[in-house]
């Protein structure tokens, strides 16, 4: 029957592509009309996100179904029956992974309605969409001037009348946020106006290194106010060191919003029965975190508690496993079918495929003359650079296989860290040993890192050199082995 899993961002994505992979047939089902949730929206976490969504759109055990929600649930574990925008289906399992919402009832005494006062989210934005070579240095929204000196006010909508929790996530992205500027734009003077600093680990010594060689300074203040005064912003606060109170002038401010139940968490909790904790958050306790009041409902991700990225993969994967234990395996685990690959004889066939990788390549590099270029090697017989998404690539690649019997490929355009399994598996399924492939990473090595005229050299060099790399790779034989279902655990605690 299958698996629903509800809420396509990262704690969803996750689930599902782990029971997909396991052979279970999903179901999932994302009210917005795009998968990612809130993580597509932060500047430094996208690229980790993109190779999933691809897999998610091109897996056989996945239904993914945009744009619909939950209307009604019934039956009970192992036969439930779920109305989904007006379509029924029958699963044996839920996995509920619907996030956060920001804190949005921001106090007029922060002055939001200045362009210049802007929320961490929007922050998120402003950082994704400039980088420092584009523009020669972080821009104030209102003017366009470059911002001098910024501010970052955390515990805005935490640990308040509104919202008495701690968000958990706050003071880490706080730290990446302002890393990220003295990262990008050393001249800007930082400052972070803060209550607690809740970091642990990584982030701690991210915190420690901004302050000892970044030179950020940290506050220890609860900022009441920001007052927009000709041009600046003056944020007023208590200096607890020497109990006065100060006026610090600033280009940017920056509210680092708490994270808050969902709203459709109590909808959810009317349609499903799934009860929700004294904060709005789905309810679970302490040693079954993953596990709702419904029997075969599982929840995960900052559904459950505001939580960072690592722990809502972390719970997803958890939940995924949980709702398995209650299905039955339906569908083929992809990759573990035999397959047989062509022939490929004395002739180098090679194709190469360069992608615009969504504007990201194709804004730096100038692919119709990297292809002109490509065309004149040796044993090249097919260039395409007409492609801009992976999606779109990997179909170009298969067609070139079997419609045009390419028999080396060359793929240039994201970088195989992330999407060499599934360039590989591409290259498997139109019947070509996954081995006869060399990938070029023109997004990280020649985009990213090169002006426009340098990065189109760069990107026609090191096609020049994969595909002479081509010219020369062999099929390796793939043998399988069966899995013997045995594990070891080690630790004994709760
Ligand atoms: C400004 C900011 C910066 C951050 N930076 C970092 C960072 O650097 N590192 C880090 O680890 N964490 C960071 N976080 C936290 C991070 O965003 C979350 O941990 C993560 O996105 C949680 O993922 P999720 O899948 O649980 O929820 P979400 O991302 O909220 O995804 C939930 C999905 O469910 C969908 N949905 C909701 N209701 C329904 C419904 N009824 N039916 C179907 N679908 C539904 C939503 O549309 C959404 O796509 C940051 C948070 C903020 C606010
Ligand atoms: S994580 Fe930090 S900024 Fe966020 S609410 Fe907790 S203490 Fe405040």
């Amino acid at each position: 029957m299958g698996i629903a899993v509800i809420g396509g961002g990262v704690a969803g994505i996750t689930a599902a592509l782990d029971l997909a992979d396991s052979g279970f047939k999903v179901y999932l089902i994302e009210k917005n009309a795009e998968l990612g949730g809130k993580m597509a929206e932060l500047a430094e976490c996208k690229t980790g996100l993109s190779p999933k969504i691809v897999e998610i759109e091109n897996h056989p055990n996945i239904e993914l179904m945009l744009s619909s929600e939950l209307e009604s649930l019934s039956g009970s574990a192992g036969d439930f029956k779920l109305k989904v925008s007006g379509k029924e289906i029958e699963v044996e399992s839920v996995v509920l992974a619907p996030g956060y919402d920001v804190f949005d009832e921001i106090p007029k005494s922060y002055a939001i309605t200045q362009p210049d006062v802007v929320t961490s989210l929007e922050f998120e934005g402003i950082l994704k969409a400039a980088t420092a070579s584009e523009t020669g240095g972080l821009l104030r929204p209102s003017d366009g001037k470059r911002v001098k000196r910024i501010g970052f006010i955390k515990c805005v909508g935490s640990r308040c009348k509104e919202n008495e929790i701690c968000s958990t996530a706050c003071c880490a992205y706080t730290a990446k946020e302002a890393w990220a500027v003295k990262e990008r734009y050393q001249d800007v003077e930082v400052y972070v106006f803060y209550m607690d600093t809740r970091v642990f680990g990584k982030d701690e010594e991210l915190v420690a290194e901004l302050k000892d060689k970044y030179g950020v300074k940290y506050i220890r203040s609860r900022v009441p106010e920001v007052i927009p005064e000709e041009g600046t912003l003056t944020v007023k606060f208590e200096n607890l060191e020497n109990d006065t109170v100060e006026r610090l002038d600033l280009d940017m401010v920056v509210l680092a919003v708490g994270l808050l139940p969902s709203k459709t968490l109590s909808k959810f909790a009317e349609i499903t029965g799934v009860k929700t904790d004294e904060y709005g958050y789905i309810e679970t306790s302490i040693t079954n975190p993953l596990e709702t009041n419904v029997r075969g409902v599982f929840a995960c991700g900052t559904a459950t508690a505001p939580q960072k990225v690592r722990e809502s993969v972390a719970q997803a994967s958890g939940a995924a496993l949980k709702a398995a234990l209650l299905s039955e395996r339906t569908e083929p685990i992809p990759g573990q079918e035999d397959r047989k690959y062509v022939e490929v004889g004395e002739e180098r066939k090679i194709g190469v495929f360069i992608c615009g990788c969504e504007g990201e390549v194709a804004d730096s590099v100038d692919i119709p003359a990297v292809v002109e270029r490509t065309k004149q090697l040796k044993d090249v017989v097919f260039v395409n650079g007409e492609t801009s998404t992976m999606k779109e690539t990997m179909e170009a690649i298969e067609s070139g296989i079997v419609d045009q019997g390419l028999n080396r490929i060359v793929f240039a355009g994201y970088t195989p860290r992330e999407y060499e399994g599934m360039a590989r598996d591409t290259v498997a399924k139109a019947g070509l040993n996954p081995y006869l492939l060399e990938m070029v990473n023109l997004r990280e090595q020649c985009a990213w890192v090169h002006g426009k005229r340098d990065a189109t050299e760069a990107a026609a060099g090191q096609i020049i050199m994969a595909v002479e790399r081509a010219r020369y790779l062999e099929e390796i034989p793939v043998e399988r082995y069966p899995v013997i279902p045995k594990a070891l655990v080690i630790g004994g605690g709760i």
